[in-house]
């Protein structure tokens, strides 16, 4: 039976249920933000209606409620990604955030002045500017591992690179959000240890994707954002091996991170309380708990499956437009589609597909270096997620053959 004819998950999805402008959703675009299904929406709202409180302070029921909740989700978190410890799961902001924490953390205490950070040409900008401005402050030097046409990065050169001597720290994307391409982190982080260095995964994409074993790829930190994977926004993870995040200084200074407090000298809570300073984003975390019930529940293998036919589908069906061009070939990709037209502006061809009611993503998709490395200002990226299925696809066919004769 194909999945993707008669897609079992897409009700869950209410997004889906409506028309906009007298137009199905055809939403291409899980890169930028994953749909919820309804049991997060629904944790969500049983919070606020039914128990606020603050969590780690009150001797309630409510209080005592949502603190469990909330613990119950470091749970599930650490047993998604087969971390060791619940304690070596920090809630952040986000991908983002957690790349600012272990930048400022980590890098700032323990790098030093001509200390070498290695990152690729396909990193987002949260997985750069971080590092740039931490290596600013330590004067560390920055340096890029290249990538070859099809997207994938260059094993040897990033040998040669740790060869060098000087590399102390990794960071790379688990798989690229503007290509596609999964990275061998399990060899990089060996190749990285071998040389002395840590390694960091931006696991903003790789965590709806891919069955996440931290202790099996051996990477020392792993970060993701809720909203990828079919959670709300405002909460994201960091995974940190517990040697490390114990001899890191804290990031952020408030309550809940605290010991003692004095005047004279304040000493700080234990992992993982030490890294979560205020008031949590509490609603957040509770209902990423249930993406994470969601995601078990349909497992990896049914979302490789959806995923690898979605893929197949729509690669053939674009390659079968004339003039279309797909950027991004890698052999280990996962479900997203970068491409564009000859003499087309990207721009163009989004404006006008959103009139037919299809979102995709044009633009930088937040890596310049790489649309530099591509030569294109900017791509379009349909990225596809277990709630889409053929007729997406079709819609999305028949819009850019519109959009084509439009300029022809
Ligand atoms: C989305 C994304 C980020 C940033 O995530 P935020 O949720 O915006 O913090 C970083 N890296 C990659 C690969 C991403 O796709």
């Amino acid at each position: 039976m194909s999945l993707i004819e008669n897609n079992p998950y897409r009700h869950e999805f209410p997004v889906l249920g409506q028309l906009i402008n007298g137009k199905k959703v055809v939403y291409l675009d899980s890169g930028a933000t994953t749909l919820k299904p309804q049991e997060v929406i629904n944790e969500i709202t049983r919070y606020y209606q039914l128990e606020t409180s603050n969590v780690h302070r009150g001797l309630y029921w409510l209080s005592e409620n949502a603190t469990t909740k909330f613990e119950k989700t470091r749970d599930k978190v650490a047993a998604l990604i087969n971390a060791s410890d619940r304690k070596e799961i920090i809630f952040t902001k986000g991908t983002t955030d957690a790349v600012n924490l272990v930048a400022q953390s980590y890098v700032r205490s323990f790098l030093k002045k001509g200390d070498v950070i290695l990152l690729s040409q396909l990193e987002h900008h949260s997985n750069i500017v971080p590092w740039q401005l931490a290596a600013e402050q330590i004067g560390a030097t920055i340096k890029v591992i290249p990538i070859n046409e099809a997207g994938e990065i260059l094993l040897t050169e990033y040998k040669n690179l740790l060869a060098l001597g000087d590399v102390k720290f990794v960071s790379v994307n688990h798989i690229s959000n503007a290509l596609g391409t999964i990275n061998p982190i399990r060899e990089m982080a060996q190749l990285a240890h071998a040389h002395g260095a840590l390694i960091f995964v931006d696991g903003a994409q790789g965590i709806a994707h891919e069955k996440v074993n931290v202790q099996n790829l051996d990477c020392d930190f792993y970060a993701f954002s809720g909203h990828k994977m079919f959670g709300p926004t405002g909460v994201g993870v960091l995974y940190g091996k517990m040697d490390l995040l114990n001899k890191m200084p804290p990031y952020q200074g408030g309550g809940d991170m605290i010991d003692v407090v004095t005047f004279e000298k304040t000493t700080y809570n234990d992992l993982p309380h030490k890294f979560e300073a205020g008031t949590p984003a509490i609603a957040e975390v509770i209902a990423l708990g249930s993406a994470v019930d969601f995601i078990n529940r349909i497992g990896f293998e049914n979302i490789h499956k959806i995923e690898t036919e979605l893929l197949e589908y729509a690669t053939n069906k674009l390659l079968s437009i004339p003039g279309l061009r797909i950027y991004g070939t890698a052999k280990n990709k996962t479900s997203v589609i970068s491409f564009g037209f000859d003499g087309i502006h990207p721009h163009d061809i989004a404006t006008l597909i959103d009139k037919e009611g299809i979102s995709i993503r044009t633009g930088h998709h937040c890596a310049q270096p790489l649309m530099k490395f591509l030569n294109v200002p900017a791509t379009c990226r349909a990225s596809l997620s277990i709630y889409n299925n053929k007729e997406d696809i079709d819609l999305l066919y028949k819009a850019l053959i519109k959009v084509k004769s439009f300029f022809e």
